[in-house]
């Protein structure tokens, strides 16, 4: 069974919101997953395995989350926001301040080490919410830059969580061939079990298990929720906050 690991930011500073890790985490996360006889692989390599993804692509990453993937020669996928590589994010609100995003120096080093790199659209915005000029200009514009300067991109991960039918048929007409977000029905919609910073080794566990507990479900629903405060996001751009 294949299944993701969702990160966003690794710091070391102390963030207000909840999707960041600190790098001893995310160093004991993944001690946990190999430790539990787990592979942690890249899409596409095999039909098993934990695929560790990391969204937005934020400068925190070369810094507190590349030396810990070194360290296990672990691999790793990062999806990466087009329009924002080398500059500071203005997509996101957060009492934390702005944070820059890698650039393209940085992200060459990282492939060189194995690790590999995938579209987050160009702009981070709801992929239902848009007309199909602006669709194919998130999906097909951001894989042909990534493969300009990077080779070959097959995998996306979805701004929000957010898909329906037609986001997915015009992701299979850019020719990506894995899809991240949904609920794990086809390799378009592989499900992501996002980690925060209250996750411990034990609720990692229960993510990552094949024969889920009923505490998955608690997990997941917690999930549910996180995400629900993520679209303070959407409503910002609309002008609503
Ligand atoms: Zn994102």
């Amino acid at each position: 069974m294949l299944k993701a690991l969702q990160f966003h930011r690794i710091t070391d500073k102390f963030q207000f919101c909840g999707t960041w890790n600190y790098p001893e985490q995310l160093d004991n996360f993944i001690k946990t997953i190999y430790e539990n006889g787990y592979k942690i692989i890249l899409p596409g390599e095999k039909d098993d395995g934990i695929v560790i993804t990391f969204d937005d692509g934020e400068e925190n990453l070369y810094y507190f989350a590349f030396p810990v993937l070194k360290k296990y020669h672990c691999p790793a996928v990062v999806f990466l926001i087009v329009n924002y590589i080398g500059k500071k994010n203005y997509w996101d609100i957060s009492i934390t301040g702005r944070n820059r995003h890698l650039d393209w120096k940085q992200i060459h080093e990282m492939k060189k080490y194995g690790i590999a790199f995938g579209s987050h659209t160009m702009s981070h915005r709801n992929l239902t919410r848009l007309n199909e000029q602006q669709l194919v200009y998130e999906l097909n514009e951001s894989k042909r830059i990534l493969e300009k300067n990077l080779g070959p991109i097959d995998a996306i991960s979805y701004p929000f969580n957010r898909i329906n039918s037609y986001v997915l048929k015009k992701v299979a007409e850019a020719g990506y061939k894995y899809g991240f977000g949904g609920e794990g029905d086809s390799n378009l919609t592989l499900k992501k079990e996002a980690v925060y910073i209250i996750d411990t080794p034990f609720t990692l566990k229960i993510k990552i298990s094949e024969n889920p507990p009923l505490l998955y479900y608690y997990e997941r629903l917690q999930q549910k929720i996180i995400n629900y405060f993520t679209i303070a996001t959407i409503l910002n751009k609309k002008g609503v906050l």
